[in-house]
């Protein structure tokens, strides 16, 4: 089993069996080899993401570095009068200043944050949605699957392409009423385009009820005042939190690893009260982030606050690194490996996130198909194929693991 060499004694005596027990001439060497190999990749591991897709999903979104001292932490103490404390009150500070918001707190994903508002505000109570916002996201979060959970009753409301701000008032006048909230889901990955209508949140704000807007994406200010230029061209149609709360919205909810460029995490900002009664919910402590997420986040807030963004967030610099970096990149890249040939491409935002925009940018192409033989290289290479070639997008990729590109494209040539 030369592929195990490095795994626990223990790994290879039960792989060894297995491959006993399943082949049916008794053990080859072979097989125990390739179960080795098929363990050691499905233990997790740093890849280089070269599909130009910025927030892979399947890539664990925006990278971003972990901090992790081996020390105690002031999680939930408080250092001014030496009592309990709570995990929420630092981070949740900060992220409120940047979302320009009364208050925020932070739980695991953003599934999470929509099941805790909808529980903590609505449970056993009516919550208006949308025929339009009945969403699918992906990977399992449903609109209707997550209300259910929650315990609040969905109250579908207008049609699949036209939601008038009248629909909402009907729904809430109507015999045994008891809206509790009104949900505006941004649809993230998915368009209806044509004769189409939907009620704003400035709209939606006039009905009397708290309007919760889950917005995904997690952009936290329309103008992006951290990026030394304008907002790019790709996030025009994104929703953002700050502007989303100044038009009325009482709360809004977003994944820390979307566009906000951050850990895994989900983020509630908005009202004081509402904020307050999703952290005395019961499902909150379930619901809880660790104390290294929230490090990070903090880290992620502060570099916001002090606008180091572009420096500091991996996402940032991959969305903001120019074309003509890229190309020259790109370049040396062909010219160190002695093979390929640099093209135009266009990235994506990834995630649901601005789904019909690309960004432009530029790869290396090698023709065939090497994904799996990039697969294998230490780092692992996730790349795509286009037209009978392969294509490594350098906007993904960090400048620090060009030369891995150089090294995998020698030996796909070869
Ligand atoms: C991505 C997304 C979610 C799910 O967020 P997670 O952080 O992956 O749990 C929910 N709602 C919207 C609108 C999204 O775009």
């Amino acid at each position: 089993m030369a592929a195990a060499s490095d795994l626990p004694h223990a790994v290879c005596v039960e792989l060894a069996r297995e491959a006993i027990a399943a082949g049916p001439n008794g053990y080859t060497a072979a097989a125990a080899n390739a179960r080795a190999q098929h363990f050691r990749d499905a233990l997790l591991g740093p890849v280089i993401n070269a599909t130009g897709v910025l927030l892979h999903t399947n890539l664990g979104r925006a990278p971003f570095p972990l901090a992790t001292p081996a020390q105690a932490m002031n999680v939930e103490f408080d250092l001014t009068s030496g009592e309990r404390g709570s995990r929420q009150t630092a981070v949740g500070g900060l992220v409120a200043m940047l979302c320009g918001a009364e208050a925020a707190m932070v739980v695991n994903n953003n599934a999470a944050a929509v099941l805790l508002v909808l529980a903590a505000l609505a449970n056993g109570r009516d919550v208006l949605v949308s025929r339009g916002e009945s969403v699918e996201i992906g990977g399992g979060f449903r609109v209707p699957e997550v209300m259910e959970q929650s315990g609040a009753r969905l109250v579908d409301v207008g049609t699949t392409n036209r939601t008038r701000l009248a629909d909402y008032s009907k729904a809430m006048t109507r015999k045994a009423a008891d809206v509790a909230a009104v949900l505006k889901v941004h649809p993230s990955n998915y368009r209806i385009e044509g004769f189409t209508e939907q009620t704003s949140v400035a709209q939606l704000a006039t009905l009397g009820v708290p309007v919760v807007a889950d917005i995904g994406s997690g952009l936290i200010d329309a103008n992006c005042p951290w990026l030394p230029g304008p907002p790019p061209a790709w996030l025009a149609n994104e929703p953002a939190a700050r502007q989303t709360l100044a038009d009325g919205a009482a709360l809004v909810t977003f994944s820390g690893d979307k566009l906000l460029g951050g850990p895994q995490a989900g983020i509630i900002a908005g009202r004081a009260d509402l904020v307050q009664a999703c952290k005395q919910h019961p499902l909150a402590r379930a619901l809880r982030p660790g104390a290294h997420v929230l490090l990070a986040l903090q880290e992620l807030a502060l570099a916001y606050l002090d606008r180091t963004v572009v420096e500091a967030v991996p996402f940032w610099q991959m969305a903001t690194t120019t074309v003509n970096e890229l190309s020259v990149r790109a370049h040396e890249l062909v010219a160190a490996a002695g093979c390929g040939e640099v093209v135009a491409t266009e990235a994506t935002p990834g995630a649901g996130s601005a789904p019909n925009a690309g960004i432009a940018s530029v790869g290396v192409r090698v023709i065939g198909d090497h994904l799996s033989a990039l697969r294998r290289a230490q780092p692992p290479i996730v790349a795509r194929n286009r037209d009978s070639a392969t294509v490594l997008d350098l906007r993904t990729v960090n400048p620090t693991d060009d030369h891995h590109l150089v090294e995998a494209l020698r030996k796909c040539a070869s």
